[in-house]
């Protein structure tokens, strides 16, 4: 066993940290303020190699493994979930499907340009009556001459208000299975295509939209993967994401006890640091042992996958503990920093608001504790 990073996982993590200190971090409040995103920073991604991180260089990625990706995805995370959300919609969800079953002409045409951040993606699965159970899914693709005509609706879609593309999961026929669902890559802007910006409390920055698809005509060539032939992708998509999401939990929790830790040492009440209580100290002691745990289960996740090994029992305890661990030690760092915490001054608020979209986003821990006890033959 060797729990050692090689020196190639520690220059990117410089790199990136890098890069986060100078082009998100002076962004981040403002654009949560704002719930706007700079859409700009894709272009910057594309052009360090970020989007592209765990791509193989042959199809215009960086070649690096999952577990640079989490790297990656764990820098950001520390300093906006919100950024780190825009960007794993775009660089796993939306294009992941592309690259591991699209055709030729469908990664020249999508997957090659998102790559370089010059065409934005986004990944629409779950809708207003659909989201922990995608069996459910009610939008429709019937065949007609030529292509498909689509309609229903999409919710809560990570990208939705400004992407130039959709990864879209739609059903092609009425059986309700969900090897009765097939993936569209749906060109946007597009005729009946609707798309309405939400307002949010939780990664504010990232935008979020409501899609309303109204008889959208999309060419036979858009199709992925061919008829019902992608449900298998759909899951294996998102078990690795749930890794990725895991490492951008243990971001947030780092981050959030990063301004804990330094508030602890600075903050004098009465004759002595805060973190001279015992409270406070045991408080960060258990926060700090808590990081150390989820941080080695999401290496451990992204070790598998790069292993070709993951399952999606695994995937979701990885998902379940990091995100629990970032919710708890992000409140914590709020109750350590006092009236301070509740200020907007400090992120420490964002890191809790950011923290609580991801104990429902892919999957909410309900749905990761069904996935585990299935596993147990329960
Ligand atoms: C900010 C944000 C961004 C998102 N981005 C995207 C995106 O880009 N693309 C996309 O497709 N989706 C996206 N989602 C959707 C997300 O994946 C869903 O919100 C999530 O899967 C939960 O679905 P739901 O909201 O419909 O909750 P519901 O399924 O309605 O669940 C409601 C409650 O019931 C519980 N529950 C449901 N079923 C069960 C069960 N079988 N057993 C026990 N408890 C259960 C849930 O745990 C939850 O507590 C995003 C969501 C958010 C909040």
């Amino acid at each position: 066993m060797d729990f050692s990073f090689s020196a190639e996982h520690n220059a990117l993590r410089e790199t990136v940290r890098k890069f986060c200190a100078a082009e998100i971090a002076p962004l981040a409040r403002e654009a949560d303020d704002n719930e706007s995103f700079p859409r700009e920073l894709f272009k910057k991604w594309g052009d360090i190699g970020l989007i592209g991180v765990r791509y193989p260089e042959a199809d215009g990625g960086s070649g690096f493994d999952k577990l640079s990706e989490c790297i990656v995805r764990e820098e950001m995370s520390r300093v906006s979930q919100a950024f780190s959300s825009a960007w794993s919609a775009h660089s796993h969800l939306g294009i992941w499907p592309i690259w591991r079953a699209g055709t030729e002409p469908q990664k020249t045409q999508f997957f090659k340009p998102a790559i370089k951040g010059e065409k934005i993606a986004a990944f629409g699965l779950s809708e207003p009556d659909v989201g922990s159970n995608i069996r459910a899914m009610k939008t429709t693709a019937t065949k007609v001459d030529g292509g498909y005509r689509i309609n229903g609706s999409k919710l809560y879609i990570t990208n939705a208000p400004f992407a130039d593309f959709i990864t879209l999961a739609a059903r092609t026929s009425p059986e309700p299975t969900a090897e009765a669902i097939s993936l569209f890559l749906v060109a946007l802007p597009n005729e009946g295509v609707t798309i309405s910006k939400l307002d949010k409390e939780g990664i504010r920055a990232s935008e979020t939209g409501l899609i309303y698809l109204e008889d959208v005509f999309v060419p036979d060539d858009c199709l992925l993967g061919g008829v019902e032939g992608t449900y298998s992708i759909i899951l294996e998509c998102l078990s690795e994401n749930r890794v990725g999401v895991a490492a951008n939990c243990l971001g947030m929790a780092k981050g959030a006890m990063g301004v804990a830790h330094r508030y602890a040492q600075e903050r004098v009440v009465g004759d002595k640091t805060i973190g001279k209580f015992q409270a406070i100290a045991h408080k960060l002691a258990d926060m700090a042992a808590e990081i150390e745990a989820a941080q080695w289960l999401v290496y451990y996740g992204a070790w598998r996958i790069d292993q070709g090994t993951l399952d999606s029992a695994t995937a979701a305890k990885v998902k379940l503990v990091a995100s629990e661990t970032a919710l708890k030690v992000s409140e914590n760092a709020i109750r350590i920093l006092g009236g301070a915490g509740i200020m907007r001054e400090y992120p420490v608020g964002r890191f809790h608001r950011d923290a609580l979209v991801y104990v429902i986003g892919e999957g909410t821990s309900e749905i990761q504790r069904n996935i585990i006890a299935r596993d147990l033959d329960l």
